[in-house]
């Protein structure tokens, strides 16, 4: 490990950070997982040499993630997140008092352990909250076993790479949608449309035809280097992401959730598609 950590995601371009500590570097189970500090971001953690978290730039990824589906829905009580190991979904989630259940499902106990110990405020005593439940599984398997329905899903995955793959894939998202109580709705993390317009392409063909709605919105999120995110988005009710600013308004300040990033102007407008996207899609 020199000073700089290179990430690995793309073969011709990248970026790096300067490493002013390794606080902890290890071959866990499924994967390669370093921590770090860095002067910009903090903390930052890596899986397979690609970036996952930040201290800095966490809450614009997270909020997004979360509130957007919770916000939209008009009574979500029961959440599942697959992956999300750091925390940061679940701390989002359980801000919504009116959720009486979280299933987290992550195949990494050590990305746990090591997020509890070296980015405590992701999770922020998140996972001793009585409402959720952690289960130590690959989430494909979870999904093919599961007994119960949710309301919202939220995919908090790695990219289609190494123990990720498996979460973008037909067999996944046909599972999933069996653990989706009616017009409930699933998100999903599905990279950069610039530079991974593969995954959008992929997405959009395999779980487009599962739901009557299934779209994308995005969130600009710096060390996702690139472009902005896209987070797929799928439901039944096609209504349900073309809520007017006051609804969502409402439901926010009802809610009483103070956030950094999300709010009603952002939540209408980040459905809103880059006109390269757009025609990818129509053309499918
Ligand atoms: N926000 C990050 C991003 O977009 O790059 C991803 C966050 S990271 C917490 C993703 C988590 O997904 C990791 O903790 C990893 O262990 C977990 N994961 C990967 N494959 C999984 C699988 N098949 N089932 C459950 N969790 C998985």
């Amino acid at each position: 490990m020199t000073d700089k950590f290179y990430e690995v995601l793309y073969p011709s371009y990248g970026q790096y950070f300067k490493v002013d500590e390794v606080l902890f570097e290890n071959k866990t189970d499924h994967q390669h997982l370093i921590i770090f500090n860095n002067q910009q971001f903090g903390h930052v953690m890596a899986l397979d040499g690609i970036i996952q978290t930040t201290e800095k730039d966490e809450f614009i990824y997270h909020e997004m993630l979360t509130h957007v589906p919770l916000f939209a829905h008009p009574e979500p009580k029961k959440v599942l997140i697959i992956g999300g190991g750091d925390g940061g979904i679940l701390r989002e989630v359980l801000k919504h008092k009116a959720i009486e259940r979280v299933v987290q499902v992550e195949i990494d106990q050590s990305v746990i352990d090591m997020c509890k110990q070296y980015f405590p405020k992701h999770s922020d005593g998140a996972f001793d909250d009585e409402r959720a439940e952690i289960v130590i599984a690959d989430g494909i398997d979870y999904v093919r076993q599961a007994n119960e329905t949710f309301d919202v899903i939220i995919s908090d995955s790695t990219d289609p790479i190494g123990p990720g793959e498996v979460l973008f894939t037909n067999d996944f998202y046909r599972l999933a949608k069996q653990c989706l109580n009616d017009n409930g709705i699933m998100v999903t993390q599905n990279g950069v449309c610039f530079m991974q317009m593969d995954e959008v392409i992929n997405t959009a063909k395999r779980m487009g035809p599962l739901y009557k709605s299934q779209t994308f919105y995005t969130s600009p999120v710096p060390t996702y280097i690139g472009g902005v995110m896209t987070l797929a988005w799928a439901t039944d009710d096609p209504e349900l992401n073309k809520q007017p600013k006051a609804v969502i308004e409402k439901r926010i300040k009802q809610s009483g959730i103070d956030t950094r990033y999300y709010n009603a102007d952002i939540h209408v407008g980040c459905f809103a598609l880059p006109q390269y996207v757009k025609k990818a899609l129509n053309e499918l």
